[in-house]
Formats: C-alpha cells, structure tokens, sequence
C-alpha cells in the first residue's frame, strides 16, 4: 500500500494557519506561484507512523535476522557506538568552528588515523574517502601521483580475476589499463601469470586480501617481490581486514596502499548505500601524496596540515565524521585483544557453519578458508535443476537473508556465506539445519523449493521480467484530488 492509497480529504497531521488571513505581503514573480495545490496525501500523523513503521518491518536487517551476506560483513554494530556519534559535541560541531574550538575532535581524528595506521602495520593514513570503492580510486590516485613524481608514466593495473568488482572500477576511473590475472586451481594468485604479465608499464597490483573466496594469499610476499623489482606498486583491498585483524598487518606482507571499510569491520551499520568511510592507510614513501588536509600535532595543538604532494581532497571537510566516531569507540572499547578476538570468532564461526552444513553443500574450493566461505549448488543444479538462485531465495522462509550468490565469477552455482563474530552458535546451528533442510527438499519437492520464497509480500519473481519490463509504480492514487 501507497502512503497515496491513505488519502483522506481532510486528514491532516498540522494545523496550518488559515490561508485566508491576511499574512505578510511577499513579492514573488508571477510564475513562481502555484496555480493548483501539490498533489499530496492527506493523512494523519498516526497513519503515517504506522504506515512507515509497517513498511520497516517488512524490510529485513541485521537487527531483524541471520545476514550471512558475504564480502558484506553484515555484523551486530554495538548500540554504543551509535550513542557516542551522538553525542552533541559531535553532531552540533560546525566545520567551519576555529581549531581552537574543536580540538577534541580533532584529537579524535588524529588517534584515529594513528590507530588505523598501527592496526594495518604502515606509514600514515587518510581518513577522507567515503566508502570502499572511494578509497580505491583515491589510492590509485596516489598510485598515478607517485609514478609521475618520479618521472615515470605507467598505465596497467593488474588485477586477479577473483577481485572485487569495484577494484577494476576504481582503476579505470582513475585512468589505468586493467590486465586480468588468472587464479590457480585453489583459488590464488598464479604467480607465474603474474610473473608474465609484469613489466615496466605497471603501475600497481589490486589484490583482496583474504580473496573474495575467503582464502589467505599465501604467496603474498613473492607478489610483492615481482612487484617491488618492476618499479611496481602493491595495493590491498582491506574491506574483509576482520579475517586477519590483530593477527597479520597488510604492512608486513609488503603491501604499500590499503583500504579499510570502517563500515564493514569498524562496526558501522551499513547497508543501503550508506554513509561509510574508506581510509586509505600507506607506506612512508607515499606518505605525501595522501589526500589533505590531515589532522596533524604541533606546538599549539592539533591543527590540519597538507602535504606537500597531496592530491588534494576527495571528500568534503574530514570526512564522514559520524562513521570515524564510531570505529574509534569501537577500537577503543576492544582494545588489541579485543580486535585479535573479533577476527578468531569471525574465522571460527565461518569455518564452524561450514563444517555443521557438511557435504550437504560442497566448497567451491576445497582449501581451508578464513572469515567466509564460497559453497557451490553446482552438484543440485546438475541433479535437481536447483540452482544457487532457488537455495537462496529458500532461505528466506528459514528467516535468513540470502547469501551472496554468483559471485565470485570464478565459482560456479556460488553461495557466498560471510556469518560474523557476531552471530551465536545457536543461531549458526539454525541456519546450518536451514540449509540442509533446502538440500533435501531439492531431492523431494523441488517443485516448491522452486517457487520460494513462500512467507513475503512478493513470491518468487521472474528476474528476466522484472528486469526487462519493470512495472514502476504510479505516483499517485485514483483518488487524489
Ligand atoms: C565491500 C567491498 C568493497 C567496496 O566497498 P564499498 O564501501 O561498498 O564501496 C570493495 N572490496 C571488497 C572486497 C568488498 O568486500
């Protein structure tokens, strides 16, 4: 139902003044006055509470269900860090406001950065970009900075074919030939297709590090090697850094740019575009060319500062700040062990779901994975006509939100199954026996499976159609004025 589909003539949630009164005179242009009234509802205040409120729970979310979405990191964000973000000495805080008055947030900004610098094991960090895919291209930025400063005009990025979609995105809009690099039979990085493909026209390598398949890169040091020895620049895609938090530093692998989703493992509720922040932390080489201004400390306190390379800004003011205030008390309230704690429970719990779905579901790769897992159908598709599509879309009776599917392109009938530290073995025990549940449905009834979900609004919808021939709903009711 349509907030349109409430209209009743009459219904009002305030009382304007009466229009016929006399009112200060205004002197507007003819043709910016309206000649008939805007077409909008008449509703009451308590039917438009109930309206918006029955419209959310038809909506489902973290604080609803079981959201194993992979490469999502759907996790519980403690309620605390959102009080903190509110608190009004942030939120009533003008950007504008002198430094001398806001040196607490810039404190803030500054302990931040230092920690996120600390916790990926590099130089310096920016705290800008506003989201994953932000904090690519602004890498890469700095990528095409670093090589002109040193005379240099490289055009290739090398990106796996496991990647994330965004990384090609990001380097191509930042001006770069993408070059594809096979993955070897498990699922990694072919050093010797990288090998190959390295010469003195590459700019950077992207790498997702654990991959989108879950799995660490073990060779991640030789990469590094071939990479440094071309004159070559080593970026890693941090958005899944709760698979190695407090246990591996991006730093120490040889990695020279890093981004991180605070929106992801900082504990920031996501989901619906936004808003996220994407630092970019660095070696000490690329330092300079970080985006400006940067929180920096001298004699009289915190003040910004821009260095002398910077590529300048790529977001407004220090970014999105709520989003920092939350990863800080996030990181503050966990501490190092806390942190160590959030990856070995996210890799346990991964790792413990897996093994309770068994061989119901097989492993698209048969390796040992860390924070997720990629399950194929590709077994039920073959034998039932049940593909990853229709045990997703099952699922969803079992009050769990599907998982990733068809991704990574290189896994074929993919189920991409991310659960969390956050998640309970009860509820890991569930959804393990919700899965099992839709195998063996795929033998007995696959018919019904087939038309899943059978518990929403809208049943099983047919994509080709929805996609091809839309129906875009009306934006205002018969009975409207
Ligand atoms: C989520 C994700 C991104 C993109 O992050 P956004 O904040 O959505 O732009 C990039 N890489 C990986 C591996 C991701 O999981």
């Amino acid at each position: 139902m349509l907030i349109f589909d409430l209209h009743r003539p009459g219904q009002a949630g305030v009382r304007l003044l009466d229009p016929a009164a006399p009112t200060r005179a205004v002197d507007l242009p003819a043709h910016l006055l309206r000649e008939a009234l805007p077409a909008l509802p008449e509703v009451s205040e308590p039917e438009v509470v109930r309206h918006y409120t029955r419209l959310s729970r038809e909506n489902f979310s973290v604080d609803t269900a079981f959201y194993p979405l992979g490469s999502c990191t759907m996790k519980h964000n403690p309620k605390i860090n959102d009080a903190v973000a509110s608190l009004a000495g942030f939120t009533a805080l003008h950007p504008y406001a002198p430094v001398s008055g806001c040196q607490g947030a810039l404190e803030l900004l500054h302990r931040l950065a230092a920690a996120l610098t600390e916790i990926t094991g590099l130089a310096a960090t920016t705290l800008q970009p506003a989201a994953g895919a932000s904090g690519e291209f602004t890498a890469m930025l700095m990528v095409r900075a670093f090589h002109a400063a040193h005379g240099e005009r490289r055009t290739t990025v090398l990106i796996p074919d496991s990647a994330h979609g965004t990384n090609p995105a990001s380097a191509h809009l930042a001006g770069f030939r993408i070059q594809e690099i096979a993955s070897t039979a498990s699922g990694r990085i072919d050093l010797a297709a990288l090998r190959a493909a390295v010469n003195d026209d590459t700019a950077a390598m992207m790498v997702t590090n654990p991959n989108t398949l879950g799995l660490f890169e073990s060779d991640i040091r030789a990469a590094a090697d071939i990479l440094h020895e071309a004159g070559a620049l080593f970026y890693m895609d941090g958005a899944n850094l709760n698979a190695i938090l407090g246990k591996a530093r991006p730093g120490d692998m040889g990695f020279d740019l890093v981004h991180l989703n605070l929106h992801k493992t900082f504990s920031t509720p996501h989901g619906g575009g936004g808003p996220g922040a994407g630092p970019v932390a660095v070696t000490a080489a690329l330092a300079p060319f970080l985006p400006g201004p940067r929180v920096a400390w001298g004699d009289d306190g915190f003040r910004w500062a821009t260095d002398n390379c910077s590529i300048g800004r790529v977001h407004g003011f220090a970014g999105n700040f709520g989003i920092l205030v939350r990863a800080y008390a996030y990181i503050r309230a966990l501490g190092a062990a806390g942190l160590t704690e959030v990856s070995e429970q996210a890799v346990l719990n991964a790792n413990y779901l897996r093994a309770m779905i068994g061989d119901a579901l097989p492993l698209a790769f048969e390796v040992p994975f860390l924070h997720e897992c990629v399950l194929t159908a590709k077994g039920l598709a073959k034998r039932f006509d049940v593909t990853a599509l229709d045990v997703a879309k099952r699922l969803i009776d079992h009050g769990i939100h599907p998982p990733t599917i068809y991704f990574p392109l290189i896994a074929p009938e993919a189920l991409m199954v991310e659960p969390t530290e956050t998640e309970s073995k009860a509820t890991l025990d569930a959804a393990a026996t919700a899965f099992r549940a839709i195998v063996e449905e795929a033998r007995e009834n696959p018919a019904l499976l087939k038309e899943a979900p059978h518990t929403t609004r809208l049943s099983h919808l047919d994509e080709t159609r929805a996609a091809r021939h839309p129906v875009l709903v009306e934006p205002l009711a018969p009975n409207m004025p």
